[in-house]
Order: C-alpha cells, then sequence, then structure tokens
C-alpha cells in the first residue's frame, strides 16, 4: 500500500494517519490531466477520441450540478482520471467521460456509437442502469442492473473496471447527500462492490470503498479504530523500524537480490473484519505488523524465505505459498509469520515486482503497460462469474438473484476440481460433492446419492480442495433424491436453489393430496363425496374462500391451515338450489359473503378492508351483510340464521329487523383488528455483517410487522435472534420463516414452542 502509488486518495492509509473521516477536496483534474495521464502508459493515447468524448459528455451535462454544487462533468472526468491511472486504454477512458450520458441526459446510445465507434458505445451501454420505470420495484430493478452489468462485463471485464472508478469516485464525494441515502450506497458499496473489487485482485480500490464505507455505516466504530490505531502507531512504527532494518541488513548479507522492503498498514476495515471473523480485541490482530519483501525474480521470493526463517523462528502452520497455487484472483506471494525481535508476530509476504504489481492493480495489470492488450477473445470470463451468470438463467427472480450473487460474493476462495475426464470444474470454497454434481447437471445433482473423492468413497457432507478428482454416484430409487438435510452440505446457489425448489415441489405434492383426502373423508355420506374431484367446482369454491385456486385450497387443507368444515359448508352453499346457477361464476357470489375462517383460529390472513366477524357459539358459519343495511364495522350488529343462507348481518337499528323477529336470533360481533396476534420466531445464523438486515428484509417482504428483537452471538459466532412479530396467523407466518430460512446464514428458523392447532 505504502510503496506503490497507484491511485493517489486523500484518504489513502498510511502509517501514521490513517484514513480520515474529514474527506479533504481532491484536486480537481481537467481533461488535460486524463491526456497526460492516458500519453504515459499508451504509445498512441488517442487524443481525439478522448476530446471527442469529452466534448460529447461536456454537452450533455452542462447545466447539471452535483450535490456539491460542482459542474456534473467534473464527475466523469474524475472517473476517467482514475481509469487511466489504472491503467486501462483510451477506449475505457472515453467510455468513462461517457458512462452517466445516457443515463442522465437522455443521450442516444446510437449517438455514442456514432461518435465514438462500436467499441465504448458496447462499454457505455454495460454501465448505464436498467430503465426504473420497466420494474415493479427499486429492488427489482437494482439486480436487473447488476444482473445487466454482470452480463457486460462476461463480455468484457473494462465494465467492471470503470463501475468501479465510479463508485470509487462517488464513495469519495459522498458527504454532501443527505445520510440515509449516502448509508444505502455505502452499503451496497460493502455488500456488491468490494467483494467484487476483490474477485479482480485490485486491493488498492478494495482497501479505500471498504474504508470509505466502514466510515459511513458505522461510524462509531471507525472512530475507534481509527483511534486505536493511532495510539498504538508511535510504538508500532519504531518496532517495525527495527524490522525492516534487520531484515535489510539480513538480506544483504546472503546476497539476495531485494527491489525494496517496506512496511504496510492495514485498513481500519480490514482490521475490523479480522475482529470480527477471529473474535480477538484489537491489540491481538496478530499481521498489524506487517512487512513486504520485493524481490526480482521467484527464486529470490524463496531465498528471502529461508533468510527471514535463519533470523525469526517462523510461527507454524502460517507458512502460505502463493506462489506455487495463486488464488482465483491470481493473488501470488509467499506469506509467513514469525515471532519478530520485539516477541511481537509480525508478517511478511514476498512477492516478485510482478507479482506486487497484479497484487496492486489485479486484473488490471493486464492492461497498460507493456503493451499488454485487452482480454482476447479465447479466455475464458472467471468461473466465478460464470457461475453467477449460469444459475441465473434458471433463476426466477430479482431476490433469487440478489441472494445468490450475495451468497456467490461472501465465499472468500474457490477450489479447483477435475471430473474423471479431466476437466476442470472451480467452486466457491467449501463446497461438496452436491455442489459439484448440482454445477454438471440438475438431474445428477437430483439423482446424487455419494461421491468418489480421488477413488475413494466420501460422505455427501464431505468438503473438496483443490486438485481433487470427483467422481458422482448417482442412483434413481425411490428412496434419493433431494432432502432438507442436503440444505445444510450445499453452498452453491444454484446447488441450494435447485434442492431448495426440489423439497417445496415434494412437499406441496403431499400436502395437496392429503388436503384432498382430509375434504373427501368430511364429505363422506353426504354424496357430495365426488365433488372434491370436480376440478372446476373446487377452483370456484377456493377463489370465494380467498384461495388462488383448488391447488392453493387443498395445500391449506392438507396443512392443516383450514378447517374442511369449512369447505363443506361452502361448498353446501355453493351447490344449494339457490345458488345453483353460479356454479361457474365465483364473482357473482352475494357481496360480502364470508367464511368465519377467522374463527378457525388465524388461518388466513385478510385484508384491511374486508369486514371480519364473530358469531358466538358457531364455526365455520357463512356471513353476508345485509344489503338493507350495509354494516360498517364498529357499528353495533345483530345476526340472524337464515335457511341455506349462514348468517344475515344487520345493523341493530336496521329497519327490516322487524320483518326477520321470526328467524333465529344471534350474536356477532366484529373481529377486533382483523386476527392479528403477536408471536416470536427464532432464528440461528452463522453470525456474519448485515445478517439482521437481510432477516428483517425477509421478514418484512412477506408483510410482517417487526414489534422488536434481540441478538445476541455467541463464542462459536453462532447468532441467535429472537423477533416479536405480528402476523394475521400461522399461515402468513410460516412463509415468513420459510423467507427468513432463505438468508444466507440462516440455519434454522421456528417458533419457540408449538401453538396448538397448526403442524
Ligand atoms: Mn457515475
Amino acid at each position: 500500500m505504502m510503496e506503490t502509488t497507484v491511485i493517489p486518495t486523500a484518504t489513502q492509509p498510511t502509517e501514521r494517519a490513517a484514513v480520515s473521516t474529514d474527506v479533504t477536496p481532491h484536486d480537481a483534474h481537467t481533461l488535460g490531466d486524463v491526456l497526460a495521464q492516458v500519453s504515459t502508459e499508451w504509445a498512441d493515447p488517442q487524443t481525439e477520441l478522448i476530446e471527442h468524448a469529452y466534448a460529447l459528455a461536456e454537452a450533455g451535462h452542462r447545466g447539471q450540478t452535483r450535490k456539491s454544487g460542482e459542474p456534473y462533468i467534473s464527475h466523469p472526468i474524475e472517473v476517467a482520471y482514475l481509469v487511466a491511472e489504472i491503467g486501462l486504454d483510451p477506449n475505457a477512458v472515453a467510455a468513462a467521460l461517457c458512462h452517466d450520458l445516457i443515463e442522465d441526459c437522455g443521450v442516444e446510445l446510437s449517438t455514442v456509437s456514432d461518435a465514438l465507434g462500436a467499441e465504448v458505445a458496447m462499454l457505455v451501454d454495460g454501465l448505464t442502469k436498467v430503465d426504473r420505470l420497466k420494474f415493479s420495484s427499486t429492488e427489482a430493478a437494482r439486480a436487473a442492473t447488476l444482473r445487466k452489468l454482470l452480463v457486460a462485463v462476461a463480455k468484457d471485464v473494462r465494465v467492471l473496471i470503470i463501475k468501479l472508478a465510479d463508485r470509487l469516485h462517488n464513495m469519495r464525494t459522498l458527504a454532501p447527500l443527505d445520510p440515509p441515502k449516502a448509508r444505502r450506497i455505502a452499503e451496497e458499496t460493502l455488500e456488491v462492490y468490494v467483494p467484487l473489487a476483490h474477485r479482480l485482485g485490485m486491493s488498492q480500490v478494495q482497501t479505500e470503498l471498504e474504508d470509505l464505507a466502514f466510515a459511513v455505516c458505522y461510524p462509531d466504530r471507525y472512530a475507534e479504530i481509527d483511534r486505536q490505531l493511532a495510539a498504538s502507531a508511535p510504538a508500532r512504527d519504531s518496532e517495525l523500524a527495527i524490522v525492516v532494518d534487520m531484515l535489510t541488513a539480513a538480506l544483504d548479507e546472503a546476497e539476495v537480490p531485494v527491489d525494496h522492503v517496506a512496511s504496510r498498514a492495514k485498513g481500519h476495515w480490514s482490521i475490523y473484519s479480522k475482529m470480527i471473523e477471529q473474535h480477538k480485541s484489537f491489540e491481538t490482530i496478530t499481521d498489524l505488523l506487517g512487512v513486504r519483501v520485493i524481490v526480482n525474480s521467484v527464486q529470490d521470493c524463496y531465498g528471502a524465505l529461508g533468510v527471514i526463517h535463519g533470523l525469526w523462528a517462523p510461527v507454524a502452520g502460517r507458512l502460505k505459498d502463493y506462489v506455487a497455487t495463486p488464488t482465483y484472483s491470481l493473488y501470488q506471494a509467499l506469506h509467513t509469520t514469525v515471532i519478530g525481535p520485539g516477541g511481537r508476530p509480525v508478517e511478511i509476504q514476498l512477492r516478485t515486482v510482478e507479482m506486487n504489481e497484479r497484487a496492486e492493480r489485479g486484473i488490471a495489470a493486464h492492461w497498460g503497460y507493456k503493451g499488454a492488450g485487452r482480454r482476447r477473445n479465447n479466455e475464458k470470463e472467471p468461473a466465478w462469474l460464470a457461475r453467477v451468470l449460469d444459475w441465473d438463467k434458471e433463476s426466477s427472480g430479482p431476490e433469487e438473484f440478489m441472494s445468490g450473487l450475495r451468497a456467490e460474493l461472501d465465499a472468500d476462495e474457490e477450489v479447483v476440481v477435475f471430473t474423471p475426464r479431466g476437466d476442470l470444474v472451480a467452486l466457491p470454497a467449501g463446497s461438496g460433492p452436491l455442489d459439484f454434481a448440482y454445477s454438471i447437471h440438475t438431474e445428477v445433482g437430483h439423482s446424487c446419492v455419494g461421491a468418489k473423492v480421488n477413488g475413494r468413497i466420501v460422505p455427501l457432507a464431505h468438503r473438496l480442495v483443490s486438485g481433487d478428482t470427483v467422481e458422482v454416484m448417482t442412483s434413481r430409487s425411490g428412496s434419493s433424491g433431494p432432502k432438507e438435510a442436503w440444505l445444510r452440505m450445499a453452498v452453491t446457489a444454484k446447488a441450494r436453489g435447485r434442492i431448495r425448489q426440489a423439497l417445496a415441489a415434494k412437499r406441496r405434492g403431499t400436502d395437496v393430496e392429503s388436503g384432498r383426502g382430509l375434504l373427501r373423508r368430511a364429505l363422506r355420506g353426504t354424496g357430495l363425496e365426488s365433488k372434491a374431484d370436480d376440478f372446476t367446482l373446487m377452483s370456484n369454491v377456493a377463489q370465494t374462500l380467498g384461495y388462488q385456486g383448488s391447488e392453493a385450497l387443498f395445500t391449506a387443507l392438507g396443512t392443516r391451515h383450514l378447517k374442511a368444515q369449512v369447505v363443506v359448508a361452502r361448498l353446501r352453499y355453493y351447490l344449494s338450489p339457490s345458488t345453483a346457477d353460479q356454479d361457474t361464476r365465483p364473482s357473482s357470489d352475494p357481496p360480502g359473503t364470508k367464511t368465519l375462517s377467522a374463527l378457525e383460529g388465524r388461518g388466513r390472513k385478510f385484508l384491511a378492508n374486508d369486514p371480519q366477524i364473530i358469531v358466538e357459539g358457531m364455526n365455520g358459519m357463512l356471513v353476508r351483510l345485509a344489503n338493507c343495511c350495509s354494516p360498517m364495522p364498529g357499528q353495533p350488529i345483530v345476526g340472524f340464521v337464515t335457511s341455506g343462507r349462514g348468517v344475515s348481518v344487520h345493523t341493530t337499528d336496521c329497519q327490516s329487523l322487524a320483518r326477520l323477529s321470526g328467524d333465529r336470533q344471534v350474536e356477532v360481533s366484529w373481529w377486533d383488528n382483523a386476527g392479528l396476534s403477536q408471536t416470536e420466531i427464532l432464528i440461528e445464523a452463522l453470525d456474519r455483517p448485515g445478517l439482521l438486515v437481510d432477516v428483517v428484509r425477509a421478514l418484512s417482504s412477506v408483510g410482517l410487522d417487526i414489534a422488536g428483537s434481540n441478538t445476541t452471538v455467541g463464542d462459536d459466532r453462532v447468532a441467535r435472534q429472537r423477533y416479536s412479530v405480528i402476523c394475521s396467523g400461522t399461515e402468513q407466518l410460516d412463509v415468513g420463516l420459510d423467507a427468513a430460512s432463505q438468508v444466507p446464514g440462516v440455519f434454522s428458523a421456528t417458533r419457540p414452542t408449538a401453538t396448538g392447532s397448526t403442524k
């Protein structure tokens, strides 16, 4: 971080004064600066193209200002400058200048294409958000935009590099935005763009994005770490100086040629995540003392390692050789931890000049410099991106896309394994045989019963490591197929999605059958038994009871959310002579007619404007609000049992009461608060940042109101969350539990006690 400066920033962490929250304004760059920067890396800087792009952008954004009051054009210029600094080519710089043109200025893509060429237009298109108006919600539009971006990235990774530069400049200039908006952008940065920068190996951009977002999302924690860093800086600095001196002398004596030795600082966010992940306090984050040795050849890396281990005792198990086996972002280095002269652990990284360049600039190091061109056509997109786009083809909605993307981005590393035929399959770290099987084909996954790894049979819970050869064993017997337990073993979004779908389909099938059986049994002896199989009739009955179709009705019966007697009563009413003509016209149902399923014990969810009425001592009664007086909720009411038409409800001052005095009168009342009740939900999950937000979002997405929550995190990193929710019944609650259990990390979502009537 200290030794090479690719992206100069006011907030760049240094050893003594780490990122400061009061972002000092950056020196504004000009078009001239951009051009100068491009010509430092490119023999042909295509000045005309860039000037042309600038003219287009300047005209488009003229009159627009940023929140800070600056002319809007300052933003595309800074983004273009960043892109040029990262080392991208003139086309990418031109695209950076025009990246907001289509979205914010109503300029047509064809205009960009005509003026600047198809390549620039393609990059700009990938950077343009989808039209919000074409989507049902902001969330859906956001997911579609990200998806569009990633599809473009699969074709040309420069799109993502420009997008990261755009986000970086926006993060640097968040201050004028109102806090909720700034926070939302910062959260998205941590959730999506930081892991994407990490995927591309762009560690400098990643670190700066992390710390800028950290300061906005968690200002108190940020300030605390800042304070501790500053307090410990003097002692740390002098110790590091001693380490660097001793190291330089020892390498010199051993005649290992060294490019340079430098101490390095960790970002605030990176310290904080380590504290969380490793359950350590600030003081015990061991690699706070970090030194980097940059040498000229791979051989010298290992030579220097020998010298270091001769000088100080290495800590067992801390030597990592990423030279022989690079991580997926092509990061290469040797890492070792030794007990330094002060008795404290010191982490030392060894890299060649080239590895160091790649470690800081990541994928961007492929551009610029020694004239290396952009990605060749035959080069495949990175495996993680292929995975996201692959399962997304089959995924059904924006939420699934976002949760799958989040899961993929959460995985920190990946493993590369082989099929028996020697084909490479890359999977997120922690993957097992099921992930492997589903990555090949959904059917292979569904029929998977076990696997052989390197010729030996392993359990499905086995974790694969890089280099394994994996052979899936399949079976089509009745007992095979997806099981609940599989969800605890599979980690990839694709496998989990397929398993969940299969389980849901199985469950639905069973519930429908048992629901139909229950209805048949209830109809026994009435002569109506066969009606349970009358599809049209049952669909109509279902609709008048507020269900989407007969399948939903049978499911409600099968899951005991609805009593068979209610359906029987409704069916009889439906078939009664006076209403026989309504058989196929459910919409002609008398207005205001409702069954009292609310009395069935909270089974169903009601619209707020549905009048709910309780009939004393009667269950499953059909209720009709009389047309003569049209009672309104809250008015005093009285009910009369009518022949074949259930209970008709009148206001107590209705004119027609006298006429009805012969009928049997019953006591009726309005159902208070539409049957809402408060209940508790217990969630258990592996703790991670954003967990609470995601669970709350999942619960609210099904309309549950959260009255309170309480989270404890144990030493096992398991978060135990208790939510008080207001819900309309067990059905809604079950949907909520389902939604919560799909949040990444959640492994259990339950009610504290079974509440009687339901499963
Ligand atoms: Mn922008």
